[in-house]
């Protein structure tokens, strides 16, 4: 039901959740199946994107590598950033939990329910691994793509166990061993109003979670959080064209079965051996199919000059009419934890409540292109091993080539920042999402990853959200 926060007491809620993202939506889902549960759903936006709530987004990204900027990509509106996002889902491998206090095990009992809340049809298929380092995996789509704000939309206002406020900002918490006092905005009436909520889940993205935060431990007066170094690691995944190749498609289609060839692309991984052995990050490399006769004859000019006799050999089949088909490597991978990205706020710089901007340092570093070039130079003997074709890594990758070209794009997968840990020496919430040492509050989102992985982040954040609605279900029964 939709409320007003003047005509509620919020003390009469067993959970209080801040924000209607994939990450909020589902875990009200998950706790509303107890009957005897009443939820509190807090959402600063309004139910369509504006302008007026998207400046609250607005800050700094110190970056380079071609980032948007944070209020471009992620959306303050109820349904979140699922207003915007492509629909392309995977699981973490087990070895993107290494630094995790969880392991793939405590996840996958989740996989079922996440896969409903985002409509993905098919289930994921299993690595298949093609060569003592690479393996073959599977992505799948959430089809039709959902829209939380529309497809959840109406469940919620129709049901009798949610309430939620709309236009209303949480901008600060505080408290000591317990959250005692929340503070709220409500946009509407243009007040401010204190709420203390029995527990209270923090699920404003990977930004914004850490944003309030810090903002909470700079305003308390009595110490809030001291212990917690918030805003650290933060993550993103790099996104660029890192290969092109020429090959025999014919080739290609004997290595894939059935299934890993989707939407005209398939995806390469490296082995978790190959991962640890290099001492590298994990990649998922996308191979787009693309035989436009023009777009070949392009390719075939650019490897006359770097590999003439290939080339020419190339043209010849394609004079045959064998299946021959360029394609394009496109990747996003995982750029490692580093002390130089982290999230802060910016004193400079405050929104329309008084309350500091971000300032997020995001920039990539050469241990970053080292993961890359050593699995597609991996990639490349296995084509020659198994006379696939060739593949021209791009100049960028390799070492003294000091700079990520300008035609990469990302910032839209955003990790980090209140990473799940083992103490507050470390962290900044347990594994089962407490923020270390304070009883009733929970952090949600892929704020929470220690690493990335390669995956897009939005099933690990489900699969989240489903382990949480369980675990405090049984904590607060
Ligand atoms: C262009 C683009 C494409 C993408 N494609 C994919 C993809 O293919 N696959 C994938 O896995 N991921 C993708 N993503 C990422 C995906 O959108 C996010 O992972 C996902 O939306 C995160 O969910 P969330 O609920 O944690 O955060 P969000 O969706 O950002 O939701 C946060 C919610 O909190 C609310 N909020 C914020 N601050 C406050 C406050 N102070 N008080 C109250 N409420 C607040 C916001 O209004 C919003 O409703 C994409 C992102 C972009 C930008």
């Amino acid at each position: 039901m939709l409320k007003r926060i003047e005509n509620i007491k919020v003390e009469n809620y067993d959970f209080v959740i801040v924000g209607t993202g994939p990450a909020g939506i589902s875990l009200a889902f998950q706790l509303k199946k107890n009957d005897n549960k009443k939820i509190l759903i807090i959402e600063a936006g309004k139910f369509d994107l504006d302008d007026e709530s998207q400046e609250y987004y607005k800050g700094t990204i110190i970056n380079n590598c071609n980032l948007k900027a944070p209020d471009v990509s992620r959306i303050r509106a109820f349904g979140g950033t699922s207003m915007l996002w492509g629909g392309m889902c995977r699981e973490l491998d087990e070895i993107d939990l290494k630094n995790w206090p969880i392991n793939k095990s405590d996840l996958s009992p989740y996989t079922d329910e996440a896969r409903k809340i985002l409509r993905i049809n098919r289930k994921f298929l299993k690595d298949k691994q093609i060569n003592e380092n690479t393996r073959l995996i599977d992505f799948q789509w959430s089809e039709p793509t959902i829209r939380f704000n529309e497809f959840y939309k109406d469940k919620i206002l129709n049901d009798k166990n949610i309430d939620l406020l709309i236009e209303t900002a949480i901008t600060k918490i505080d408290g000591n061993l317990n959250v005692e006092t929340a503070q709220l905005f409500d946009h509407k009436t243009k007040k401010y109003y204190s709420i203390k909520p029995k527990v209270i889940i923090l699920a404003c993205g990977a930004i914004e979670n850490s944003r309030i935060l810090l903002y909470s431990k700079k305003e308390s007066k009595s110490h809030f959080l001291k212990n917690i170094s918030v805003g650290k690691d933060y993550l993103i995944h790099p996104n660029y064209v890192v290969a092109k190749s020429l090959i025999d498609m014919s080739k290609i289609e004997k290595i894939l079965d059935n299934g890993y060839m989707n939407l005209g692309m398939f995806f390469l991984s490296p082995t978790k051996n190959f991962i640890e052995e290099k001492k590298i990050g994990n990649v998922g490399l996308r191979i787009i199919v693309n035989d436009y006769p023009s777009k070949t004859k392009e390719l075939l000019k650019d490897l006359l000059c770097i590999a003439p006799k290939y080339a020419k050999k190339i043209a010849a089949l394609g004079d045959k009419k064998i299946d021959c088909a360029n394609l394009k490597f496109f990747s996003s991978w995982e750029a490692l934890p580093s002390d130089t990205n982290y999230i802060t706020l910016d004193e400079n710089e405050v929104d329309n409540l008084g309350i500091p901007r971000v300032k997020v340092f995001a920039n990539l570093n050469d241990d970053t292109k080292k993961t890359m070039r050593l699995f597609l130079e991996e990639v490349g003997k296995f084509f020659i091993d198994k006379k696939i074709g060739r593949l021209a890594v791009r100049d960028f990758l390799y070492p003294n080539q000091n700079i990520w070209p300008k035609d990469g794009y990302g910032g839209a997968h955003q990790m980090g920042g209140t990473k799940m840990g083992f103490s507050n020496l470390d962290s900044v919430v347990d594994k089962n999402l407490r923020a270390h040492g304070i009883n009733n509050l929970f952090i949600l989102g892929s704020s929470v990853f220690p690493t990335g992985g390669h995956a897009n982040p939005t099933f690990t954040i489900c699969q989240l959200a489903v382990r949480l609605g369980n675990h405090l279900e049984k904590k607060f029964s």
